[in-house]
């Protein structure tokens, strides 16, 4: 019934080419196989590389465009392993009042709704910009702890994933993980709708 409501409210559109029927259609980014980028203490799996239809799609859904995370949970869906307990790296509370959407959580939460997966959402928060205050521009790009642990996990079995859009250097999710072990958790995979750069010899998208 909601997912009704959200199709009349929001009609889906392909954030690349304008078509309808779904936030990412399948002649702009055709199904394929994910990618892997290893970071220092994750493996993060992602649909394919940040460029294209895919980099369309992570600027639309950065602009709040709930067909785009439909679309964009479903291809990531099957991804995920079985169980897993999906926290989504959480966008800070200025662009949430701006987009009126968390995007990433948006994907973790289509994914639990398709998946058997649950996504833990607001388990971490952003600190807010007066946390960040008295740090200079380059320590904040590149400081650790922006990320606090704001309620416990549910005592589940399921594997501990982190669910973000675009992944750079990896910061982030090496830093959302080092809270999460901080707090107990354990946590060692992610997945993420792109990544800036693939592990040498993984299969690149085809294009
Ligand atoms: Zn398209």
């Amino acid at each position: 019934m909601l997912e009704r409501i959200l199709e009349f409210v929001f009609p889906a559109q392909c954030a690349a080419c304008d078509a309808a029927g779904s936030g990412l259609c399948a002649r702009c980014f055709p199904a394929r196989d994910p990618v892997s980028r290893t970071l220092p203490t994750l493996r993060v799996r992602a649909l394919g590389r940040y460029e294209g239809a895919l980099r369309d799609a992570i600027l639309a859904l950065k602009n709040g465009r709930r067909d785009v995370a439909r679309e964009l949970g479903r291809r990531l869906g099957p991804l995920a392993p079985g169980g897993a307990q999906l926290v989504p790296v959480p966008t800070s509370a200025r662009r949430l009042r701006e987009r009126g959407m968390d995007g990433v959580r948006a994907i973790a939460e289509e994914i639990a709704a398709r998946e058997p997966a649950t996504c833990v959402a607001a388990a971490l928060v952003q600190l807010g910009d007066a946390a960040q205050q008295g740090r200079s521009r380059e320590e904040r790009l590149h400081a650790r702890g922006r990320f606090r642990l704001a309620r416990a996990l549910p005592h589940a079995t399921g594997e501990i994933v982190l669910v973000d859009d675009v992944v750079t250097t990896g910061a982030t999710l090496e830093d959302c993980a080092a809270t999460l072990r901080g707090a107990g958790y354990a946590v060692a995979r992610a997945l993420a709708v792109a990544v800036a750069e693939t592990d040498v010899g993984a299969p690149l998208p085809k294009q």
